[in-house]
Order: structure tokens, then sequence, then C-alpha cells
């Protein structure tokens, strides 16, 4: 054999660069299900299914297409690692060479490295094309940079790949219209929603769901709701969709939360994007095209670009920029457990047991749930990174460690010290009362620091700016932060310490 071209779980795509120029007379496709990959975070059920479910019927394409597809099932031996299983098939193939598209994690390329050069068999890795930026081109971009900031790189990639460009100046005379973007419901709340298409199982996903349940009856999450798009033909139909029925308000109200409300007016592209099924250029390409024939306002249009060409383009460099350090950032030296809660949603918070239910249920939320509520709450509790990553990377059907990980070290957690955040996302109950429903059905009353009905975000929010004054007053990007906290009086912070610390004892427990 010449090339055993292995395709990794989240490269399901026909224009893979490993499958370009296959000889079917002397190449052979590897697909590997394995336990490990599972089980290295303790996945959701609903997130192990959407891989393997993506991955048989992807195999089954490229069968279709007449390739040889070896393929490693979950129940077969073997050995429960992607490294045993990878071990075992080089032995039995003896190819000439392993070819593989870039893996999207570094514990991955490590481990495939590893096994190749254990086994003597030469390793032959290509650029990954799904992305509009490759992480050459980011590196070169960020070097000599002090701070990385997403908005300069975004509109450097809108010029690059002319999106939302009229003569070299963006669309609508401005290249941001986040300002836009941040309408909550208002009291009378979303309304009627369109619902997103639901994909109903096939008899491959039936399959793998009845598989996932047995083999991992322990794992957090239902498959009761799953519902998600598996295969190309899924995810266009997802695509399209979205852009006719929910992009229109998807700007407006991007960063709206309410009550039994899931999904609002987001697209739920993610996992179909990181899968491999869609590719981000026709995702772009349609979001300008609804907006150039007048469908969808340019804030909605612009804002739900700037996601996919800014904000998973930069993440993405980042990512491989900083790794493997950014698994041990913490920057506030943070090493509380994390809390029992985060895996059953049984909380009294009513907006944390809102979150965390639908990420139980769907496998599912939005980015302001995860930023500005799970992720807000973990970075005043003063939980531990590693901790928060590993239950990021576990929880949701879009989960890869290359977006999940800035997203939560960088972004939530402020763990690489504002490398590409200028200050820490952190908000009060206000915040969470202001842009959404929650605080209406919680025991808990959002505006008080202290006393029994005291807000836990609000005491924490406090008590965080109390304990980081001096870091964040000295610092011309987060001092604003700490003009209030200034204006406390000694008993006032004492107040808040010991209300911090009861909630801390009482509902953070492990
Ligand atoms: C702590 C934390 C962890 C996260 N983990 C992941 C993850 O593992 N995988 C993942 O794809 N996204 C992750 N995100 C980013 C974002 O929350 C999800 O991409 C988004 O919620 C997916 O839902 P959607 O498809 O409906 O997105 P929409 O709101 O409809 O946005 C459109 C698309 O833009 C992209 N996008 C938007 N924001 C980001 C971002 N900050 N980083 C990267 N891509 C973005 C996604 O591909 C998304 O599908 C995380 C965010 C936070 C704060
Ligand atoms: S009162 Fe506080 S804990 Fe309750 S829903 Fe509002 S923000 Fe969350």
């Amino acid at each position: 054999m010449r090339n055993l071209i292995l395709i990794l779980g989240d490269q399901l795509s026909a224009d893979n660069p490993a499958l370009a120029g296959i000889d079917i007379a002397q190449d052979r496709v590897l697909m590997i299900e394995a336990v490990g990959e599972a089980t290295h975070v303790w996945s959701h059920r609903a997130r192990i299914a959407i891989f393997l479910s993506a991955m048989r019927h992807f195999a089954a394409q490229l069968r279709k297409l007449g390739l040889p597809v070896d393929y490693i099932a979950l129940e077969d031996d073997g050995g429960d690692s992607l490294q045993e299983r990878l071990s075992s098939a080089l032995a039995l193939a003896k190819p000439r060479r392993l070819l593989l598209c870039e893996p999207g994690e570094h514990r991955v390329a490590g481990d495939i490295a590893e096994v190749c050069n254990k086994a003597g068999v030469p390793l032959s890795i290509r650029p990954d094309t799904h992305f509009l930026c490759s992480r050459e081109d980011f590196a070169a971009w960020a070097k000599g940079r002090r701070e990385l900031r997403m908005e300069f790189f975004y509109r450097e990639m809108r010029r690059r790949n002319n999106v939302l460009m009229q003569d070299g100046k963006p669309e609508g005379g401005r290249w941001n219209f986040d300002a836009e973007n941040r309408a909550g419901f208002g009291k009378g709340g979303p309304g009627e929603l369109p619902q997103p298409p639901r994909f109903a199982p096939d008899t491959i996903t039936r399959e793998v769901i009845a598989l996932v349940e047995r083999r991992f009856p322990e794992h957090p999450g239902s498959l009761e709701h799953f519902a998600w798009p598996v295969t190309r033909e899924d995810a266009l139909q997802a695509l399209s969709d979205f852009i006719s029925h929910r992009l229109p308000r998807f700007g407006l109200h991007q960063d709206a939360m309410w009550s039994d409300t899931p999904f609002g007016w987001h697209s739920l592209l993610s996992a179909a994007l990181n899968l491999k099924l869609l590719d981000p250029r026709e995702v772009i390409a349609a979001a300008e095209q609804a907006w150039r024939e007048g469908a969808v306002p340019l804030e909605s249009a612009e804002g739900f670009i700037r996601q996919i060409l800014g904000w998973r383009e930069f993440i993405r460099g980042v990512y491989w920029l900083d790794m493997p350090g950014l698994l041990e950032a913490n920057h506030f030296g943070h090493d509380r457990q994390l809390p029992r809660f985060y895996w059953t949603g049984d909380t009294s918070m009513n907006c944390m047991r809102e979150a965390i239910g639908q990420t139980l249920r769907h496998g599912y939320a939005h980015h302001i749930q995860r930023l500005m509520i799970t992720g807000n709450f973990a970075l005043l509790a003063g939980i531990n990174p590693r901790l928060v990553h590993e239950w990021y990377l576990a929880v949701y059907v879009d989960a890869v460690e290359w977006a999940e990980l800035p997203n939560t070290a960088g972004m939530a957690l402020y763990a690489n010290g504002g490398r590409f955040t200028s200050k820490p996302y952190i908000a009060s109950g206000a915040y969470i009362s202001r842009m959404s429903n929650y605080c209406g059905g919680c025991r808990y009353d959002p505006k008080q620091k202290t006393g029994p009905r005291a807000c836990p975000f609000t005491t924490l929010y406090w008590n965080f700016l109390d304990r980081h004054e001096a870091e964040f007053s000295g610092n011309p990007r987060t001092a604003l932060m700490t003009r209030n906290v200034a204006r406390l009086t000694a008993a006032e912070r004492a107040a808040i310490r010991q209300a911090a610390g009861n909630i801390l004892e009482t509902i953070c427990s492990p």
C-alpha cells in the first residue's frame, strides 16, 4: 500500500485535502472510532452520538464514491485509545506512509506523530484548507503585535476575502454593527420564534444512539431530543433554513436569553461547521447574498459573518499560536473544584438551571449563555480553568478543542491574562436581568449584594472586583471597572466578602 489516508472524526468533507489525488489501486482510507475519544473528557452523550453518526454517514458516502474505506468501529477489538487502534492498523496495512489533513487538536496531532514514529511509518500532513486563514498566515498577522484584537483581524479578513466590501470600504460605511446586536427580547419575550429544522434520526443514527446509550450510560446529557444534522445534505438544509427564517433577526437578538427558548435566532451551525460538513465560505456567501438580495438587514448579515469570518478563524489561530501553554493558563491562580451542579443543572440559581438544563437536553447553549452565565459564574467563583475547560469540551455537540479552549480560557475566564480581550467578561445579576427573564423565576434578587436574597452573581461580582481592585485599577484598560468598588465603605466590603464566602461554601460545594 502506498498511502493509508486517515480521516479524523472532525474532517468529514469530500474536499478533505488528504483525499486529493487518491489512487484506489494503491491507497486506502482509514477511519477510527475510539472509546478514548469519548472519555478523554466526560462527554455528553449527544456529543458522542453526533461524531459517530456523522463519521458513519461519511464513510458510507466515500464507499458510494467507490473509495476503499477501512472503518474501525467502537465495538471492534483493538484497545480503547486512538493510538492503540492506529498502531494496529499500521501494523496490519504496512503503508509506505500515513497521510492526513492537519488534526484540529494539539493532543491528537501529538498522539498520531508518536504512533507513526514508533511504527517507523512516515507521516505526511497536509494543511487544512477548510479555514480561510492558515495557521502560518495567522502567525504572520499576530507577529509583533503586543495584543491580539479580533476586530483588526476581522477587518483584514473582510478585505482579503472581499466580503461585504464596496470599493475597498466596508458596506454600510462601518466594519461592525455590534452595537445593534445587543437588544433583549423586551418584556413580552421573543414571541413566536421560527423553530429550527429537526433531522429525525435515520437507521445509522438510531443504531449509534442505541450504542451510546449502551456503552456510555453514566455519561451526562440526554439523547431524547437528538435531531442534529449529521450529513452534508442535512447541513445544507440547516443552512438554508437559517438564512431564510432566522438570519433576519439574528443580529438584533444575538445576546438575548429567555426561559424555555434554547435556540432563539441562532444558526445552530457550529457542529456542522466543526465536523466540516459545511465550508465556512459557503456559509458566509449565503449570508452576504441574502443581504444583497434585500432579504436580511446589514446588521444581521454583518453580525453573523463576523462570527464565522472573524471570531471562528481568530479563535483557531490563537489556539495554534498559544498551545500547549493555553491548557495550563491560570492568570488568577483559581483552584476551586467544579460544582456538581454543572453536570446536573440542580441549582437554586435559575439562570444556571436554564443554561445547564438546555445544555444537558440538547448539547447546546448559545454564546451569551456560555460566556455570561456558565462562564461568568465559573470566573467569579474562582473555579480552576482546567476543570472548566474539561466541562465545556464535554457538554456541547460543537465542542472541539481548537474552538472551545480559547473561548473558555481566553474569553470566559481571562485565564490567559487578557491576551485577546481588553478586560475580563464579568457581570452581576443586573446584566442577566437586563438580557433575559431568568431573574423573574428565581429565588434571588439580582439587585441585592448581601442578605438572604442576594443574587450569587451580584455578590461574587462585587467580591471579585474587591479582590482584584489593585490589579484592575492599576491598568488603564480595567481601571473603569473598579470605580464603583472604590466607593464602598469598609463595612460594605466586609459584608460582601462574608456573603461571598457563604455562597461559595453552600452552593459551590463540589
Ligand atoms: C466558554 C465557551 C466555549 C465555547 N466552545 C465552543 C466550541 O467548543 N465549539 C464552537 O464551535 N464554539 C464554541 N464557542 C463559541 C460559540 O458560543 C458557539 O460557536 C456558538 O454558540 C454555536 O452556536 P450557533 O452555531 O448557534 O452560533 P451562532 O450564534 O449562530 O454563530 C454563528 C457561528 O459563528 C461561529 N462562532 C460564533 N462565535 C464564535 C466564537 N466565539 N468562537 C468560534 N466560533 C464562533 C460558530 O461557528 C457559529 O456556528 C464557545 C464559546 C464560549 C464562550
Ligand atoms: S437573580 Fe441572580 S441567580 Fe437568579 S436568575 Fe437572576 S442572575 Fe441568576
